[in-house]
């Protein structure tokens, strides 16, 4: 296995910035990190979870995906190389999660035209990014299984380099590595993760809830409750990594010109699901509070590829978030007591 020294790293990402567009953790002014164009001054490897998940990459909050000029059509596919450095295991899951639903019955090729040329360089978290990371119990971390291009372990003076797929193996070409005996290197990796296991709490009440919704005993009150707090913000929907509901619009500027353009949309709001005949089939907010959380927590459109545990990958940002208290941690454990 290979080693990267820490002193090497910004030479790395120098390398790969002269291919790709890389987003990297950057310090902001007021002292938070967001993924952000790498700059040398403001990159940092001291960071925490970002308010925002990497799916904006692909699926950016407002996309413009035709245009007419002249009555003439033109499709827009914004599409080019991006490397996306130092995203977490959960992070990654969540990006797995939504490209399975970019392709699941017709290839959205807005979202697949910009996921196909981006590389992903995860660093394996150390422990819980702060006190509402689950990731252990919906089994996406504290490391990435998979689709990951790269890997990064810190450990003291150097970061041990996992390989995923061969576009990682081709990232390294040019960066300065040094080799470890395979077996120590596993031996290190292996109590990285037990100590970063040990690190980040089970929280139990997300099992216990999943089965009560599973078997339809989940307390309706709860969702009766949750729903007369709601503001109907939309920000749990836009802060999780595995929500990609988008709505569509037409803007016509003069004749004969225009673009249609698709936007970030919640399945809390009350015109997400009602039909053109005005009926709305959930036509209260506990019963759309009610839709999302099964949907996190029982099913994923339909996909199970975490076997069995669906669409959170407990990265916690929707109890980070929400101003009135309503995350998936709250949830569960309302649901489970
Ligand atoms: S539901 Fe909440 S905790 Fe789960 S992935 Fe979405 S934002 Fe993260
Ligand atoms: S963030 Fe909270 S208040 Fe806003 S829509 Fe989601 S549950 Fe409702």
């Amino acid at each position: 296995m290979k080693t990267l020294a820490k002193k090497d790293l910004v030479k790395a990402i120098n390398i790969w910035a002269d291919k790709f567009e890389v987003l990297s953790p950057t310090k902001t002014t007021n002292g938070d990190c967001i993924f952000d164009t790498f700059q040398e001054n403001k990159f940092t490897t001291d960071y925490k979870k970002p308010p925002l998940s990497p799916k904006a990459s692909f699926f950016p909050q407002t996309e413009v995906i035709f245009k007419v000029e002249k009555n003439e059509y033109r499709e827009v596919v914004a599409a080019k190389k991006m490397l996306l450095f130092g995203i977490r295991s959960c992070d990654m899951m969540g990006l797995l999660q939504a490209a399975s639903f970019m392709s699941r019955d017709k290839k959205d090729v807005y979202y697949n035209a910009k996921r196909d040329m981006a590389a992903t360089v995860v660093m394996a978290c150390p422990g819980p990014q702060n006190e509402t990371c689950f990731c252990t119990t919906t089994l996406s971390g504290p490391v990435a299984k998979k689709g990951f291009d790269l890997q990064l372990y810190d450990m003291d003076n150097v970061y041990l380099v996992e390989v995923g797929t061969p576009r990682g193996e081709k990232l390294l070409s040019g960066i300065p590595l040094a080799d470890m005996d395979d077996g120590l290197a596993k031996r290190q990796i292996e109590e990285f993760k037990q100590k970063a296991v040990r690190n980040i709490p089970e929280v139990k009440a997300v099992i216990e809830a999943m089965n009560k919704l599973k078997d339809h005993k989940a307390d309706e009150k709860v969702w009766d409750s949750f729903g007369q707090k709601c503001i109907t913000c939309g920000g749990c929907a836009f802060v999780c990594p595995t929500c990609t509901c988008f709505n569509v619009y037409d803007h016509q500027s003069s004749p004969g010109n225009g673009l249609r353009a698709r936007t970030w949309d919640a399945c809390l709001y009350g015109g997400f699901t009602r039909e053109a005949s005005g009926h709305n089939p959930r036509s209260s907010q506990a019963l759309r509070l009610k839709r999302r959380h099964e949907h996190k927590l029982l099913d994923f459109n339909g996909i199970d590829i975490q076997g069995g545990l669906c669409g959170c990958v407990g990265c916690g940002r929707c109890s980070d978030y929400c101003p009135v208290h309503i995350g998936t941690l709250e949830v569960v454990k309302a649901i489970a007591e």
